[in-house]
């Protein structure tokens, strides 16, 4: 993996650091096999893993892909990185991410624009670009991203590998950078639906260092692709799945809806039981979404101030120095998405903005629990077209916005979602993946996992 890496970083620029001590962490596990003795190997023993650079590591900077935070060393290690370094991961490096997780090409990182390996002119997706592109070219074996609308799953769709959003407070948040906690969670990117559940299962569980992490039991995803039987015919018998309507609708890549149609034959072929289900509150969370993303990031953005974190422009006045550190260390998107938020918090302007959009995600969540009572998973594309190319969205902001549309309501809902490559549109040198997205009810990963395993 690593001269892997070594040959095409240049070409992708995946990471924003590169451990470099992978090698003498693997001795170490080498020297625990040779020695013998029995001593317990964890499950992710020498699995090379990518972290994203808004997840705190205690030996590698972890900049938030932001310049305001550039050759920031945090004194810990996030909870995740500490339960997968336990359990006998080795980071590799970090990765690359747009400014705090905002956006949805990574090309919004103060550092390096990362490309997608299937097409080098074409972006990765975001804001965990970085992440999907090293678990894409196999510079890592699997890889942590954030999902606060999309995150994980729609740079898994354009890179062509596995992505999972847990169900919020299923993996602690203690040491990711904060960019809208109510909606942000730690997610994961694999090659396999059996990696990812793996790695899951390592990292998930309460945390009494995030109040939000969740006390509910993490059931032993491991085991559960052991009792897979991938022989049987109709696994999948009477399983009830609902496609939802609003997600097939004319904004929808017509290369893509292909794809879907396809993989919904084949669940057919496992024995599922394929429906279309209507979620009419579908198209208000996109702007429900970024009036409470933007709005808790004006609030949780407010510690960069080059005095309690951030670097520091320095000045003999306090507002001064805190402005003049803001101004020069955020990006173009990040001062918007503070703007925007500030506004819609605002006296006059709460009712209207922030109020309204908090009544929307209860509506949203109200119609995923119906629409989840009488099926088993809903299933949509995970992204409305295949990885476009760089700079085509990059100065039309409200274009790139739109793009999360199938992403954006099940972190409103706080539910699980698993994306999984389904299949291709033409285009690039080989043909652009397309991948389809399932979501599950509160908690229930494993079944995603199950169905995802027998699905791929
Ligand atoms: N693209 C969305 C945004 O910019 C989602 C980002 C994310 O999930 N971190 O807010």
């Amino acid at each position: 993996y690593l001269s892997r890496l070594r040959l095409t970083e240049p070409q992708l620029n995946s990471f924003i650091h590169v451990s470099d001590s992978v090698l003498k962490s693997a001795q170490e596990i080498d020297d625990k096999i040779a020695k013998g003795g029995g001593e317990a190997l964890g499950p992710l023993a020498g699995v090379m893993v990518g972290v994203k650079d808004n997840i705190c590591t205690a030996d590698m900077p972890s900049t938030g892909g932001s310049r305001i935070l550039e050759n920031y060393r945090p004194p810990f290690d996030a909870t995740a990185v500490k339960r997968l370094k336990e359990k006998g991961g080795i980071v590799v490096g970090k990765t690359n991410l747009d400014e705090f997780g905002m956006g949805s090409t990574t090309e919004g990182s103060g550092f390096q624009v990362t490309a997608n390996p299937w097409d080098l002119g074409r972006v990765p997706g975001g804001s965990s670009g970085g992440s999907a592109s090293a678990v894409s070219a196999r510079q890592c074996v699997v890889s942590l991203g954030s999902d606060t609308g999309g995150s994980v799953r729609q740079p898994a769709s354009f890179c062509g590998v596995v992505g999972l959003k847990p169900t919020y407070g299923r993996v602690s948040r203690f040491g990711l950078m904060a960019y809208a906690s109510s909606l942000d969670v730690i997610g994961c990117l694999g090659t396999s639906v059996a990696d990812v559940g793996i790695f899951l299962n390592a990292i998930s569980g309460h945390d009494k260092f995030d109040a939000t992490s969740s006390k509910q039991e993490v059931p032993d995803f491991e085991s559960l692709f052991a009792s897979i039987n991938l022989l049987e015919s109709k696994p999948l018998s009477g399983l009830k799945v609902g496609l939802i309507r609003e997600t097939l609708d004319d904004g929808v890549d017509s290369g893509v809806k292909s794809a879907i149609n396809a993989a919904v034959l084949h669940m057919q072929e496992l024995g599922c039981i394929v429906n279309e289900v209507s979620l009419p509150s579908f198209s208000l969370g996109l702007p429900a979404y970024y009036i409470l993303a933007s709005s808790e990031s004006s609030s949780n953005l407010s510690r960069y101030d080059g005095v309690r974190y951030g670097k520091q422009t320095v000045s003999d006045e306090l507002n001064a120095l805190y402005a003049g550190s803001r101004a020069s260390g955020f990006g173009p998107e990040v001062k918007m998405r503070i703007l925007m938020g500030t506004y819609a918090l605002s006296a006059g302007y709460y009712d209207a903005y922030y109020k309204r959009a908090q009544q929307v995600r209860t509506l949203i969540r109200e119609s995923f629990k119906t629409a989840l009572d009488t099926n088993d998973i809903l299933i949509s594309p995970a992204a409305p077209s295949v990885a476009y190319k760089m700079g085509e969205k990059k100065n039309d902001p409200l274009s790139m916005y739109a793009g999360d549309i199938m992403t954006v309501n099940v972190n409103l809902a706080g539910l699980p979602a698993l994306v999984v490559p389904c299949g291709f549109v033409e285009g690039g040198s080989s043909g652009l993946p397309v991948g389809l997205q399932m979501i599950g009810a509160a908690f229930h990963e494993e079944k995603l996992l199950k169905i995802g395993h027998l699905f791929e």
